[in-house]
């Protein structure tokens, strides 16, 4: 009898390949387990292991397996069950979801390039004659192929060397170029091992005696020790009034010494507890929190901003580990880790992990195996959207804050899921609960809570009793009209950011355009001059004085001219952050403003920089995009102003006003987080529409109900299932033809309303013509069914040979 696999390879493929094994080798592989196989034209490729059979394959003849890479499996049955579902539910291949899925440290293939890791060094008899050889090798060369491994060992069976060699920190994977997640470092002293004991401690005062304020540092920094039992930061320190020359010298004399923790990684020593209480409101929501999830196993958290979730989710989190089950946390945004890890941390200690797609393939595949393990290390794990692909042994509670953020949505590549929704499904497969948090919940969910499907707490008050901030309208067509504008600042907004600072509180300006102009137009012709390559008008930046382009990498320097009739008379249109940042060093120059958008956030922690020091106040007005509306806390800011309310009203999107109401919501909660009650100024040309009114009387129901209304009506979700499917061609006849045929064939083969073939707002992106087809999914017609459907379809599609070169994505339920 002969013996198969069922392997499933990390490649766009729309299943599994059979290879076959040794008698031996079947009875050593388990499911979940990582093979070596040869697929194409003489690739290795790293599969997983998903089925054992005897089964000969009909259409194919079999080959060989290569090698088994694990002795234990990686994978887990559940996560092979998650991944069918994500393939089929997302309507993309298992292999893709694989892909994504484990850390790419996994996925060795022949052309995978590995390097030496620059900090090491082996010791004698640390390396085994072959891993000393791909060592040295490394040494003269600074990446190889593993291929190239395998004629330096000259042998076929190399993977398991190199697996070795990752997973001991000797070789890493050559990553692409990318932006590399680093975790904030902090500095930190201790007292020199000398002086631990309490006589020498006596003995160094005594001789500190003459000099007194490095005495006076020392006994500041044993009363931090005893009030924190936990390291003591330079920081802490200087807080407490010591100043950095005393710390230096103290250094300098080694009587302290200093040193660095990652901040994402602090290990304290007596974390028991970080010492705070739940208020009496927090307490209550805590025990109905608990109390639903007993009937619900998702339940919702609605609580304004400020009102304290953070706090109720760690009080509940310690419930699920001290029964001894994994907790996954999961934020849509990278940047928001830090501040939350460093919150964790102080109570849980160093059984928090954090995971995400930034950090390097080393260190995912060691918190990978730690969630494999059940280790201590990793109980809490937390992360953006990627978390939720870790191999949880007994997950028994996700955390999902701010769960209404677009982010959760995977866009590009395929698996092109939504991490709310699949981390709900995964929960429900462990049985585990689910608690999502937010102060402004997605028609979706509310939707769900409605309907009973979803549990619901709701948390009405700040934290503190401090009241929500104070909303004040500007009517822009009156303030330009009454000529009371400076720039773009009512006189209103202007005299508040004066007031504020003149308290030595600090500003917040929301602005959701980036750029000195989003564009220039021609006064004698009219002509905007456009990307060559998309169809959008290119952003103008001041300082650099450049027309760019937000969709692909082109530029030009500003034109002094019109390109299209030579005239002078050029004049820019709207206004974005790096505008309004030139008008406050204008109208308060004695202030320092700066900005955050996706173009002074790019460096190295250019985040986390402009962050900090906004929190050091050495920013007093910080100018930013929607970046700004997420979960940051800062408590000195005691204004947030928005500067244009409207652009956010009208965009070609079913959910624009839904996402205005949360933006805006979200901003204004910036406001007044600690102290004194803040003020939100919101500067708009409709201060009647419907949304502003919301917003204004904090009335989510009310928009929740005519955004549901119109829903129904217009056929979107929740009624409503959408699957996009959008071409792509270079050719602009050649995609309007292949657009119509698919159009054409799924409008009458599909049993619900299909729609399209649209141009895009944006119909060319890097010379690459769009067109979007929308299939809408009834509630009540199988939607299992109806994606099968499309996929048979998309799959004639492909074999018709002059719309063979049309790229297809398809996206479920898309933002
Ligand atoms: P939310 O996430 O609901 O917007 P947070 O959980 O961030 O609110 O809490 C807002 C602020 O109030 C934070 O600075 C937090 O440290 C503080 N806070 C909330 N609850 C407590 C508590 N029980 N004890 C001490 N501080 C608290
Ligand atoms: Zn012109
Ligand atoms: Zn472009």
């Amino acid at each position: 009898m002969p013996y198969f696999i069922e392997a499933v390879l990390p490649l766009a493929l729309p299943k599994s390949f059979t290879y076959a094994v040794s008698e031996a080798e079947y009875h050593y592989i388990g499911i979940g387990m990582r093979v070596a196989v040869p697929f194409g034209k003489g690739k290795l490729y790293t599969g997983i292991v998903t089925e054992k059979h005897q089964n000969p394959p009909q259409l194919y003849q079999a080959k060989e397996i290569h090698q088994i890479l694990d002795e234990e499996p990686v994978v887990t049955t559940n996560q092979l069950r998650h991944w069918k579902w994500i393939a089929s539910y997302y309507m993309c291949s298992i292999g893709e979801v694989f892909k994504s899925a484990v850390p790419s440290g996994y996925l060795l293939e022949s052309e995978t390039m590995i390097m030496a890791r620059r900090d090491y060094y082996p010791s004698a008899g640390e390396l085994s004659d072959e891993e000393y050889l791909v060592y040295q090798a490394l040494q003269q060369q600074s990446a190889l192929k593993v291929q190239e491994v395998t004629s330096i060992l000259n042998r076929k069976k190399i993977l398991p060397v190199i697996n070795r060699l990752i997973k001991n920190n000797i070789v890493s994977l050559q990553e692409e170029i990318r932006e590399k997640y680093k975790p904030r470092r902090v500095r930190y002293i201790r007292l020199q091992p000398e002086f631990i004991e309490q006589e020498q401690l006596n003995g160094l005062l005594e001789i500190l005696s003459r000099a007194k304020k490095q005495r006076e540092a020392v006994l500041q920094y044993f009363q931090i020790l005893a009030r924190e039992k936990k390291p003591v930061s330079v920081k802490k320190l200087t807080d407490s009034g010591v100043s950095a020359a005393v710390i230096k010298s103290l250094i300098e004399k080694e009587v302290f010494e200093e040193y660095y923790l990652e901040q994402d990684r602090v290990v304290f020593q007596g974390a028991e507890d970080s010492g705070f209480t739940l208020s009496e409101k927090q307490e209550e929501a805590l025990m109905l929190v608990r109390e639903r999830l007993e009937k619900n196993a998702v339940t919702l958290l609605h609580g304004i901003t400020s009102s304290g979730k953070t706090e109720i989710y760690t009080k509940l989190i310690e419930e699920y580990i001290s029964r001894g089950e994994q907790v996954l946390y999961l934020l849509p945004e990278i940047a928001l880790t830090t501040q939350l890890v460093a919150r964790l941390t102080a109570f849980y200690g160093n059984q928090v992990a954090v995971y995400h797609s930034k950090y390097t393939n080393n260190e995912r595949i060691e918190v990978w195996q730690q969630v494999l393990q059940k280790s201590e290390k990793a109980k809490i794990v937390i992360g953006a959207r990627s978390a939720l692909f870790l191999p949880f042994q007994d997950l028994g509670l996700v955390v999902i804050d701010e769960e209404h953020e677009q982010n959760f949505k995977q866009q590009d590549p395929a698996p092109r899921y939504h991490a709310r929704d699949a981390a709900i499904v995964l929960a429900n497969y462990f049985g585990a609960k689910v608690l999502l948090g937010s102060a402004t919940p997605s028609i979706e969910t509310y939707f769900n809570v409605n309907s009973g499907k979803y549990g619901y707490v709701e948390l009405r008050e700040r934290y503190g009793n401090i009241i929500p901030p104070e909303i004040i309208l500007v009517d822009l067509k009156d303030k330009y009209r009454r000529k009371r504008m400076a720039g773009h600042f009512s006189d209103e907004l202007v005299e508040a950011i004066s007031d504020t600072l003149a308290r030595g509180k600090q500003v917040i300006l929301f602005q959701n355009r980036r750029g000195f102009s989003p564009w220039i137009e021609c006064l004698t012709c009219g002509h905007v001059p456009q990307c060559p390559q998309c169809d959008v008008s290119l952003t103008y930046y001041k300082y650099k004085n450049q027309l760019r382009c937000h969709y692909c990498s082109y530029y030009i320097a500003k034109p002094s001219h019109c390109h299209q009739c030579h005239s002078a008379d050029l004049d820019t249109r709207g206004f974005g952050t790096e505008q309004i940042e030139m008008e406050l060093k204008e109208l308060f120059p004695d202030s320092n403003p700066w900005r955050m958008d996706q173009d002074t956030t790019r460096g190295k922690f250019g985040y986390e920089k402009i962050i900090d020091s906004f929190k050091n106040r050495e920013i007093d007005i910080l100018v930013g995009t929607q970046m700004l509306a997420k979960g940051l806390h800062f408590d000195n800011v005691s204004l947030v102003g928005i500067l244009n309310a409207d652009n956010m009203l009208y965009q070609p999107d079913f959910r624009a006003f839904e996402r205005a109401y949360q933006m805006m919501v979200q901003v204004a909660g910036r406001a007044g987080r600690k102290g004194a009650r803040g003020r939100v100024m919101i500067q708009t040309y409709n201060p009647q529409h419907n949304i502003i009114r919301q917003v204004t009387e904090n009335d989510y129901d009310g928009m929740f109900r005519e955004q549901l209304y119109e829903r129904h009506i217009y056929k979107y979700p929740p009624y409503y299932r959408l699957v996009r499917l959008t071409l792509k061609h270079r050719d602009y006849e050649k995609l309007k033809d292949g657009a119509m045929w698919l159009y054409n064939v799924l409008s009458q083969q599909l049993n619900v309303p299909v729609l399209g073939p649209e141009e895009p707002a944006i119909s060319r992106i890097r010379n690459e013509y769009i067109r979007t087809i929308m299939v809408k999914i009834p509630q009540g017609s199988t939607l299992a069914g109806t994606k099968a459907a499309i996929q048979k379809i998309l799959h004639s599609f492909d074999t018709i040979p002059q719309y063979k070169s049309v790229k297809v994505s398809v996206n479920a339920d898309p933002y």
